[in-house]
């Protein structure tokens, strides 16, 4: 057993565990598979944030044993523990370790063990830190683990444990040792990265201006942070950093106090403007996403046009949105007022429009502008992109030189790339 493949499903802490994982098999010895080549040992890295994922995943496992009829197969992640025994049982499936037990590959993998370990949720105390390798340019630091909010259509507490997160001192040395491998961009990953310090009796602006004074790492992205989490300390120190970037990722999921309120989320539209308001006043240039679900039980086509009105009005740069997904277990299953699969379609029919209207207007204001690109190492049919750090996707002819390194430019229409 030497050569191992990860199909990694979900975000980015999954990927950054994935790749952490994989580094560790290569230390003990394994090889990488190439893209083409059966692997002996295979590790699908599930995802359970929608019914679709779940799906995806089987279909994953299942193809996964076809093009690798020998491999050792194992399944971790999100899914595997909630579903361990409906995975454990797909005809193929070796072993199947809880989301935190994913760790313990390497270990397992030298003593050929198959017994399956799915820890309890609410043992999941360990917190293993890691961060992304494969890219060169932008590195994944996980940062914090695990939810306590248990917003009600929310089943990621239960996948993956309470809140908790590394020392201080533990993520500046892993921040170190990214920009002693060249790294210059770092994205702060978790599941709900604001509620930082609740296991370590630290607070996330200490880890903040701390990552500030790394040398090396040129820009630090926040990524993800809940609203109420995101206060104006931190806005205010990120518009003074020269390393942390104007870029800000918040989740609003609705704009419709009522459905807030029966998502169990912890502000109401007000404060989420108040917040991007701040930003927007401190930074003008700043890149802010927003993550929207339609279709929420609950949202009635009233409270659906209130929400759509709701962002629509606010000055932010791109809508992620997610139909809504029933979870089992959660409070949200006891909602009554349920949205047919046909009108959250029509929902994201029209939500998925705004979004690119929000991004061609945040793109177009920035032309004539001065940005750094960090230029990325993907070479699409001889083009090649970058981010400024306000997160403008740019393009230009592939240049291996360019990798990994930042060039100023002054930003032209024709330079952009809306896939982002
Ligand atoms: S904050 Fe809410 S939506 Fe986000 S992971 Fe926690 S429970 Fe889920």
């Amino acid at each position: 057993m030497n050569t191992f493949k990860f199909y990694t499903l979900g975000c980015k802490l999954n990927f950054a565990e994935s790749s952490s994982i994989g580094k560790t098999l290569i230390e003990n010895g394994f090889t990488k598979a190439k893209a083409n080549e059966k692997a002996d040992v295979c590790i699908v890295n599930t995802c359970t944030v929608t019914d679709n994922a779940d799906k995806k995943c089987r279909n994953a496992i299942k193809r996964i044993v076809r093009e690798n009829p020998n491999a050792f197969l194992i399944v971790t992640g999100c899914y595997a523990q909630l579903a361990s025994e409906k995975l454990a049982n797909i005809p193929g499936v070796d072993l199947v370790l809880g989301a935190n037990d994913k760790f313990i590959i390497p270990e397992k993998l030298k003593i050929k063990d198959t017994t399956p370990v799915v820890s309890q949720t609410k043992k999941m105390t360990p917190f293993y830190g890691c961060y992304s390798h494969e890219d060169r340019t932008r590195h994944f630091l996980k940062v914090q683990d695990g939810c306590d909010y248990f917003c009600s259509y929310c089943a990621i507490p239960f996948a993956r444990g309470r809140s908790r997160n590394g020392s201080i001192e533990e993520i500046v040395c892993m921040a170190k040792n990214i920009a002693r491998d060249g790294g210059k961009e770092i994205i702060l990953t978790g599941v709900n990265i604001g509620d930082f310090g609740k296991s370590t009796g630290e607070k996330f602006i200490d880890l903040v201006k701390t990552l500030d004074e790394v040398t090396g790492i040129e820009r630090i992205r926040i990524s993800s942070i809940e609203p109420d989490l995101l206060t104006d300390e931190i806005i205010e120190f990120v518009a003074k950093s020269q390393r942390f970037a104007p870029h800000f990722h918040i989740p609003l999921q609705c704009g419709s106090d009522e459905v807030l309120k029966l998502m169990r989320r912890h502000y109401d539209s007000k404060l989420f403007k108040d917040k991007v308001l701040k930003i927007k006043e401190l930074m003008p240039d700043a890149f802010i996403g927003v993550d929207m679900i339609v279709g929420m039980r609950g949202e009635t086509e009233e409270l659906f046009e209130e929400s759509k009105n709701f962002i629509s009005s606010l000055p932010v740069s791109q809508l992620h949105v997610f139909p809504y997904s029933e979870r089992a277990g959660t409070l949200a299953l006891k909602i009554p007022y349920k949205v047919e699969e046909s009108e959250k379609k029509r929902r994201m029919q029209i939500m998925l429009p705004l979004s690119e209207e929000k991004l061609k207007i945040f793109y177009t204001s920035q032309v004539g502008t001065k940005r750094k690109v960090l230029w990325e190492s993907t070479n699409k049919n001889g083009i090649m992109c970058g981010f400024t750090e306000n997160y403008v996707k740019v393009q230009c002819p592939f240049c291996a030189e360019k990798i990994n390194q930042i060039e100023v430019i002054t930003l032209e229409e024709n330079m952009f790339d809306y896939e982002v």
